[in-house]
């Protein structure tokens, strides 16, 4: 039999503990080196996890309150926000726990310690216990991304959160101000707005989520607007100091001529979620001969290997979307390539969701790349308000699109806004990985009634057949 391989994983996110559980399976020696006392990274301990936790107690507010309309009043909401910080920190302790004793089951060696390279296939980690060298085959890093900040604004309050510090829950600020509009701001800003606080968001582009699908964005939009107590878009925090009770902001838009307008507001309490980036600083990637590229991403081929040939790397460390499952689907990657298999990360679609009331997803092409990129389409488009089980749950305020080659309709993307549009893509995403035809879609029996028809019914109003929209097809 051949020799073991013996492989590091340095980072144990999504991606991290996908590859060294794979590699276990495969029959690798694996040591998994991370921060924290388990598995989990960055999604389990203080993103995806906790942020979805706190706001699937968000919709539950939101439908209490809106149950009103439909006959049934609660009185207002208690909050013990210590018990639900409780619960969210058992959340979390439940899944990273539930992940550590899988990598004891699987054999995996799970180090908790900081791993620096010493040269390509040596790591010094430093644990509790003092510093340890040892030697690899091959090193996967996942170290993954850290929060973006805007150095001139840290002004080292208590009351400037990030998107760590928002997760626990500190206090349910009277008025919060949100600094950017992508999907973390607005998936906080949505738990803290359903807690009871006053929200705002501070956008520097036109346009919340940038990036998004519009004709997606303007539901959510809408509906922000009557939730938040402002939206400020074109418009950037200049200026902040920690006052009395507050932190006061100066905002700058960009009406008013040149200069911009300049407002002046104080807020209980501000989060700062401006973005991610990679983070390799530390890992002593100078001792090796993996390159970092201008944005500081690490440079990979479409087999996660580095310029190193014994070092691969993974996840948000790699590059855009940063997401979890495009971490993990990496991450198998990179431990095929390294098992000798002819394995490679060629996604045809990488599902995104904004996990907002109403959610956001999309997968695929979407309409802006497509106008960039100067593709030839056709839309097929589907609006909620014509779907039965949208009306039963008293939710129009969305759409299913759907992007199509126009000579062989073959789908080519799929966005959706409304509730429950993270299950629904993907069905989108398997048509699209499975090369599917707008036809196929529209000669699929959908359940009924069910919001997964309006993936159907978007095919049917294309082909000018939809049952509930009256659409003829213009030849
Ligand atoms: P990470 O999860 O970032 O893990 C990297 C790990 O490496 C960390 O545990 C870190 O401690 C460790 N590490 C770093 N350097 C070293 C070192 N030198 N030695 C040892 N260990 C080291 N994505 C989604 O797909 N869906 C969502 O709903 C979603 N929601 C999010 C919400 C929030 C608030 C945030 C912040 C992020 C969210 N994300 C979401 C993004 C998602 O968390 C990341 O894309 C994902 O965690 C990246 O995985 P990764 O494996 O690359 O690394």
């Amino acid at each position: 039999m051949s020799e073991k391989i013996n492989i590091a994983v340095i980072g144990a996110g999504p991606g991290g503990y996908a590859a060294a559980f794979l590699a276990a399976d495969l029959g690798m020696n694996v040591t998994l080196i991370d921060k924290d006392k388990n598995p989990g990274g960055v999604c389990l301990y203080r993103g995806c996890i906790p942020s979805k936790a706190l706001l699937h107690v968000a919709k539950l507010l939101d439908e209490t309150e809106e149950a009103k309309n439909w006959g049934i009043e609660f009185g207002k909401p208690k909050i013990d926000l210590d018990k639900l910080r409780d619960w969210k920190n058992k959340v979390v302790e439940k899944l990273t726990g539930g992940v550590g004793s899988v990598a004891k089951f699987r054999k995996v060696n799970f180090v908790q310690g900081t791993a620096t390279f010493k040269n390509s296939t040596t790591l010094v980690v430093e644990k509790s216990g003092g510093k340890e060298e040892l030697k690899f085959d091959k090193i996967v890093i996942a170290t993954g991304s850290r929060i973006a900040t805007i150095p001139s604004l840290n002004i080292g309050s208590k009351r400037l959160l990030n998107s760590t510090s928002a997760l626990d829950l500190p206090a349910i600020p009277k008025s919060l101000l949100v600094i950017g509009g992508g999907y973390i701001g607005l998936e906080l800003g949505s738990v803290y707005q359903a807690l009871g606080s006053k929200v705002s968001v501070v956008e520097m582009l036109d346009g919340l989520l940038p990036g998004a699908d519009r004709d997606l964005v303007s539901h959510l939009s809408k509906r922000l607007k009557e939730k938040f107590e402002s939206i400020m878009l074109n418009s950037k925090v200049v200026e902040m100091k920690e006052v009395k009770d507050g932190i006061q902001v100066k905002i700058q838009s960009a009406e008013g001529g040149n200069e911009g307008k300049t407002t002046e507001q104080t807020y209980d309490y501000v989060l700062m979620s401006i973005g991610r980036r990679p983070d390799t600083s530390g890992l002593g990637l100078e001792n090796t001969k993996v390159k970092v590229n201008g944005r500081g991403w690490i440079n990979v081929n479409n087999q996660m290997q580095t310029d190193d040939s014994d070092i691969y790397a993974i996840g948000d460390i790699v590059g855009e979307p940063m997401l979890a499952h495009k971490a993990s689907h990496e991450g198998r990657v990179a431990v095929e390539v390294i098992a000798g298999h002819k394995s490679a990360f060629e996604p045809m679609a990488i599902p995104a969701v904004v996990f907002t009331d109403p959610e956001i997803a999309w997968a695929g092409l979407t309409e802006n790349q497509a106008k960039e990129k100067k593709i030839d389409y056709e839309v097929a488009k589907f609006p909620w308000a014509a779907s039965g089980r949208a009306v039963t749950l008293d939710r129009n305020d969305g759409v299913t699109k759907i992007l199509v080659d126009p000579s062989s309709q073959r789908i080519l993307g799929i966005g959706i806004c409304g509730p429950g549009a993270g299950e629904l893509i993907a069905e989108g995403v398997l048509a699209i990985e499975m090369g599917a035809n707008l036809i196929d879609l529209k000669l699929t029996i959908h359940p009924h009634p069910t919001l997964s028809e309006t993936l159907m019914e978007a095919a049917e109003v294309f082909f000018g057949q939809s049952t509930h929209v009256y659409r003829p097809k213009k030849n």
